[in-house]
């Protein structure tokens, strides 16, 4: 396990199996929903773990090659023992807090945490009996104060959506490690690339490798990195609740996982630049991004990660109205949900994931009317960075 953040040779090779059949460079897809036996004694032999082959599978929903092998490669980018795929973010989400959890326990979890995760945890685990503590964005204090002999699992983001808050996850690990409570750092925002929290002390590293894993908007996935001794439990609770990755999907986040560190390179990067623009226009009220040094975590962010990523939100001068003439003045960067794919996106959380929200609901969940999150590809930095001012300029205009 390496303690140093993944490199490109990482991000190509690490992980990877040398020994393929046929010698193929790239993984075949290892398409079968089970495997066989020579006979009875070889059945029984596997049966009693006593297999020459420690990695040898009987049925589908158990495990497979191809996607084996991708587990491998985000554990060796996570510097974790093991990784866990799965068909979505919120399959290894769900999956992971299902195992830890039973009825009686508490889950602590920052407000800002992505809606569907906090949807879960407070509208469906309370129907199991289980609690939950939510705390505001990086309010550490709060977590020593809320953390007790229930709490099973303390949850967080970094940096968060869309605000890009960042918490100093040393220190969060540091408060939960004299307790029975596991930490979860949702890394999807993060990326292996600009942080590898399971040095920092957390046990368990969630990706949505819809995003930057796979990073070309073209399949769901999710990950979980961490020790063997807490993955085996979330393997267990995988087999018996089938979320399990297709091994069409593994060999597409794989593929993309290739490039993961020369396209977050370009989207940390150009993230950073369209920011800077942005905070020095005049249409502009206020720009998020954990690199700018007006951001509220900014000694936090050049502490913890080595890069802000690709995404930067902003919040446009005249409201609702203003940030929907910017979003549809833009040329390059299309309407849709979603991050960390080559083709820069751009949403307005207003009417996009937040829609079902009037003004007043929308300003008590924090989100500004004139809010608009852009999410960088790895097009031209300057391309990305033209077609926001111009946008910003016809908006204006209009
Ligand atoms: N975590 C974060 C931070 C996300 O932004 C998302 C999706 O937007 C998820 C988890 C869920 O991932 P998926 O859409 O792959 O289920």
């Amino acid at each position: 396990m390496k303690n140093a953040l993944p490199t490109s040779t990482d991000a190509v090779h690490a992980g990877e199996r040398v020994d393929r059949p046929h010698h193929t460079l790239a993984p075949s897809i290892a398409l079968t929903a089970t495997y066989t036996f020579d006979d009875s004694d070889d059945l029984e032999r596997f049966m009693r773990g006593e297999d020459p082959d420690p990695g040898r599978l009987d049925y589908g929903r158990y495990g497979n090659p191809t996607v084996r092998e991708v587990e491998a490669r985000i554990a060796a980018l996570d510097g974790t023992e093991d990784a866990l795929l799965f068909p979505s973010g919120m399959a290894a989400l769900t999956t992971t807090i299902l195992a830890f959890v039973k009825a009686g326990d508490d889950v602590v979890l920052f407000r800002d945490t992505y809606r569907r995760t906090r949807q879960f945890v407070v509208n469906m685990l309370s129907r199991l009996g289980v609690s939950h503590t939510l705390l505001e964005p990086g309010d550490l204090d709060g977590l020593a104060a809320a953390i007790g002999p229930k709490t099973r699992l303390v949850i967080t983001e970094m940096p968060t959506n869309p605000y890009l808050r960042c918490v100093d996850v040393e220190r969060l690990a540091e408060i939960c490690k004299k307790t029975r409570a596991k930490t979860l750092v949702d890394a999807t925002f993060a990326t292996p690339v600009n942080a590898m929290f399971s040095a920092m002390g957390i046990d368990l590293v969630v990706h949505s490798a819809t995003k930057y894993l796979g990073g070309h908007n073209d399949v769901l996935g999710g990950s979980l990195s961490g020790p063997s001794s807490l993955l085996s439990l979330v393997h267990e609770a995988r087999d018996v609740l089938g979320a399990v990755s297709d091994p069409h999907a593994a060999m597409l986040i794989g593929r993309g996982m290739k490039t993961l560190s020369l396209r977050v390179s370009r989207q940390n990067q150009t993230a950073l630049a369209v920011a800077r623009a942005l905070e020095a226009h005049p249409a502009v009220e206020r720009v998020y991004y954990p690199m700018l040094e007006s951001h509220p975590d900014h000694a936090i962010a050049k502490k913890h990660l080595a890069g802000g990523g690709g995404v930067v939100s902003f919040v446009v001068r005249g409201g609702k109205d203003s940030a929907r003439r910017v979003v549809d003045a833009c040329k390059l960067a299309r309407i849709a949900p979603s991050l960390g794919g080559v083709e820069t996106l751009i949403e307005q959380p207003a009417i996009m994931s937040y829609s079902e929200l009037g003004p007043e609901e929308l300003l008590a969940v924090g989100i500004a009317p004139g809010l608009v999150r852009l999410a960088v590809g790895i097009e031209e930095t300057e391309d990305v960075v033209a077609d926001l001012l111009e946008a910003m300029d016809a908006a204006a205009g209009a």
